[in-house]
């Protein structure tokens, strides 16, 4: 299946200068906008973010080997207080992609014809990395389970005044009891 790329796609990187000839290689750094939409529900790549990429394009004897690095600024909320959180994370990237699909299986990636597309490469590594539970500290505590405020703004001695249902009916009793006494 070969799939045509928009060479103005910021993500789609020509091979040219490599030549198809094995060995040839080279050492590229580059800072790409951000693809749309790569995340889960409580963080991923903000939009407008800027990637850092420092990667290396060989030429073997089926396709173009891509390896490297890319580090991406990471915004979303915290899991246990919903505040804003902000990281970054550095993902490793490697990736062949073959000149023919005679080469290659299903899932590989293809080059077409000079053109590469490292979009995908990037939205796999990176959705792979992020934290399944985001948290604006180490040592977060969440809100209260009661009246959901913020434990940290809270303080210590936060708690509520609750009866414990079996409390509840024991006082019951208790009570019952003084009035038998009293009658
Ligand atoms: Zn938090
Ligand atoms: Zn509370």
């Amino acid at each position: 299946m070969t799939q045509h790329l928009d060479p103005r796609s910021p993500w789609v990187i020509s091979t040219h200068d490599l030549g198809k000839r094995p060995g040839t290689m080279r050492q590229v750094s580059v800072t790409l906008p951000a693809p749309v939409d790569i995340g889960v529900d409580m963080i991923g790549v903000p939009k407008d973010a800027e990637i850092e990429l420092d990667l290396r394009f060989e030429a073997v004897m089926e396709g173009v080997l891509v390896s490297g690095t890319a580090r991406t600024p990471l915004a979303g909320e915290c899991s246990r207080c919903l505040d804003p959180v902000s990281s970054e994370i550095e993902v490793d990237l490697q990736e062949l992609f073959f000149y023919s699909d005679e080469d290659a299986s299903e899932e590989d990636s293809l080059l077409d014809g000079e053109l590469l597309d490292l979009e995908p490469t990037f939205r796999d590594a990176v959705v792979l990395a992020l934290p399944l539970s985001p948290m604006c500290r180490d040592d977060c505590e969440g809100l209260c389970v009661e009246c959901g405020v913020k434990l940290a703004e809270a303080g210590v001695d936060h708690r509520h005044e609750k009866i414990d249902a079996r409390w509840a009916s024991l006082q019951g009793l208790i009570t019952d009891k003084d009035n038998d006494q009293e009658k």
